[in-house]
């Protein structure tokens, strides 16, 4: 039997990423603000160095090609429908919003709980931990999602601009970005969440909010 691939999720994502790229990671994942929360409490900060925090990001590209493209193809049962695996084997956010409520709320599924759900927990909590220290470590290295989202970012409708003229080079839009973006640099970046953090803090207004990608 042929793969039944989800086309209305796939086209609704699709829609979202093109009309706002990232800004569904900064402004709408109920999980991106659990790990801001997380980020308030007062913990000594890391800031990850550049070697191993750029290529890290990759990761999150191989989660959704793995978990999300090539095993739900390949290893589909002969219905054709496989299990989704990076929900049921890594996702934090379903543990934390899902699963553990379920839980709490019900005794036979408490009863039923056995080293899947334990595995899940470990994984939330060491995300929980991480989040303390580094600012959204879920969005920056593991959410498929936010790979997705990003493959659109520089497409999407929603872009942001920085006026050359307008910016004195200070870096306080950098020193203020959660996602470690060169905003001088490529303020587009797919790791851009449009937080507006680096909007609010510049002292010249050199940074604007367009609804289409500014021509250079
Ligand atoms: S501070 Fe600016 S560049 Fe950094 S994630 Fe937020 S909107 Fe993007
Ligand atoms: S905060 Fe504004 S003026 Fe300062 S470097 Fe960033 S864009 Fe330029």
């Amino acid at each position: 039997m042929g793969r039944r691939i989800p086309f209305y999720v796939l086209g609704m994502l699709m829609l979202v990423g093109i009309l706002i790229g990232r800004a569904a990671c900064g402004l709408l994942c109920p999980f991106g603000l659990v790990q801001d929360l997380l980020h308030k409490i007062p913990a000594p900060k890391i800031k990850v160095p550049l070697k191993i925090d750029r290529p890290a990001r990759y990761l999150k590209y191989l989660i959704l090609l793995v978990t999300v493209i090539l095993l739900p193809l390949f290893a589909a049962d002969q219905t054709g429908i496989a299990p989704p695996y990076f929900c049921k084997y890594i996702c934090p956010a379903g543990t934390l919003e899902g699963g553990i409520p379920l839980l709490l709320t019900n005794e036979s599924l408490r009863a039923a709980a056995g080293a899947l759900f334990s595995w899940k927990l470990l994984v939330l909590l060491v995300i929980v931990l991480a989040s303390v220290c580094i600012h959204r470590p879920f969005c920056r290295y593991l959410c498929p999602l936010g790979a997705f989202y990003a493959l659109f970012q520089r497409f999407s409708f929603y872009q942001l601009h920085l006026d050359a003229d307008k910016c004195i080079d200070c870096k306080k839009c950098e020193h203020s970005c959660p996602m470690a973006v060169e905003v001088t640099k490529n303020i587009n970046s797919p790791e851009c969440i449009r937080c507006g953090k680096c909007k609010a803090v510049c002292p010249t207004g050199a940074i604007s909010s367009k609804r289409v990608r500014s021509k250079k």
